[in-house]
C-alpha cells in the first residue's frame, strides 16, 4: 500500500485515526465527513494515497473504479438512490486534503449548492 506520513486519510486507512465506517471494500473505504455539507455526506478514499483522482486513475486506474462501487453501495444502503459525486482537485477548487477522495452527497438537491 502507497502511504504518506502526517497524512489524515491514511491514518484513518490505517485505523490510526477514529472515522464513523460506512462501508469498506478490498481498495477503499467510505466513511461519514466530520463537517457534512448534505444530510448524507460521506467519503470514499481509496486505500492508496495519491493527490488527487487524476493522480490515481494514473497510478492505477481501477482504483477509481472501485472508489466508485463503493460510493454507490453506501449511498443504496443509507436509502439514497440519487446522489452526487464531487472530486475536488486543487487548493483552488476547495481541497483541502491531498489523498483522493470522493465526496458522496444526497438528500438535497442543486449542483450550485456549496461544498
Ligand atoms: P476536500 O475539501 O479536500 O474536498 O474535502 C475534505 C473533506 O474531508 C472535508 O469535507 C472535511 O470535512 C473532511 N475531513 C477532514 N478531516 C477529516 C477527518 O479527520 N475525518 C473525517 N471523517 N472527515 C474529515
Ligand atoms: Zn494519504
Amino acid at each position: 500500500m502507497i502511504t504518506a506520513p502526517d497524512c489524515v486519510f491514511c491514518k484513518i486507512v490505517a485505523g490510526e485515526l477514529p472515522a464513523e465506517v460506512l462501508g469498506r471494500s478490498d481498495a477503499a473505504i467510505a466513511f461519514r465527513d466530520l463537517n457534512p455539507q448534505a444530510p448524507f455526506h460521506a467519503l470514499v478514499v481509496p486505500f492508496d494515497h495519491h493527490e488527487n483522482a487524476a493522480a490515481s486513475a494514473a497510478a492505477d486506474p481501477a482504483s477509481l473504479g472501485h472508489v466508485v462501487a463503493l460510493a454507490d453501495e453506501v449511498a443504496q444502503a443509507a436509502g439514497n438512490a440519487d446522489y452526487r459525486l464531487v472530486l475536488n482537485t486543487g487548493a483552488g477548487a476547495g481541497q483541502t486534503v491531498f489523498h483522493t477522495h470522493v465526496h458522496v452527497l444526497a438528500g438535497s438537491t442543486g449542483m450550485t449548492e456549496a461544498l
